[in-house]
């Protein structure tokens, strides 16, 4: 399970992990946002959400990701980006083998959102940004501690290169799966 700010990274290393333990990445931000493109019931719920940076309510996000995260389940294991966000989120995911932290300095996080170009109106708006901003330190953040108390949270300085935050994601993954397999 990846968990960090907007702008942390984990788009960026959520799919090299994957590729790399041979397992499916799961995005809820994708599946929200390809929802609401498709232009269907749902997504035009789960759209407002979405352009105003606002969490989507619990019921409404768990219709959008529950088969998703069953199938990956399912498949022997997953990389999780985005999402639990919530405390009742992460009641729902259960016990995950390792939560790889990207930590992130909000100044950094503003710089990389504003400079990202991938056509998500999200990250165009300064006052969007600061809201999830907001959001996250409000409503996810609390999830360190809940995971730190499981001994599974391993914490990352994601303010640095990508090239540097995915070394040190890859030495942390060797550790849990040495630990698993031993
Ligand atoms: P992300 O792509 O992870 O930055 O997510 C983009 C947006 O999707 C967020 O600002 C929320 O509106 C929504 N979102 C993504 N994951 C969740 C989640 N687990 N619970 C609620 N809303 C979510």
């Amino acid at each position: 399970m990846l968990l960090g700010a907007p702008g942390s990274g984990k788009g960026t290393q959520g799919p090299r992990l994957a590729e790399r333990l041979g397992v499916p990445y799961l995005s809820t931000g994708d599946l929200l946002r390809a929802e609401a493109a498709a232009g269907t019931e749902l997504g035009a719920r789960v759209a407002p959400y979405l352009e105003d940076g606002e969490l989507v309510p619990d019921d409404l996000t768990l219709e959008v990701v529950d088969r998703a995260l069953a199938d990956a389940s399912a498949a022997g294991g997953f990389v999780l980006d985005g999402f639990p966000r919530t405390v009742p989120q992460a009641d729902r995911v259960g016990d995950v083998d390792v939560v790889l932290h990207l930590a992130l300095s909000d100044d950094v996080a503003r710089q990389r959102l504003a400079a990202r170009d991938e056509g998500r109106a999200d990250d165009a708006d300064p006052e969007v940004i600061e809201h999830r901003l907001r959001v996250y330190h409000g409503q996810t953040a609390p999830l360190l501690d809940h995971y730190d108390r499981r001994g599974t949270l391993v914490t990352v300085d994601a303010d640095r290169a990508p090239a540097e935050v995915a070394a040190e994601l890859d030495a942390a993954l060797d550790a849990v799966t040495h630990r698993t397999a031993g």
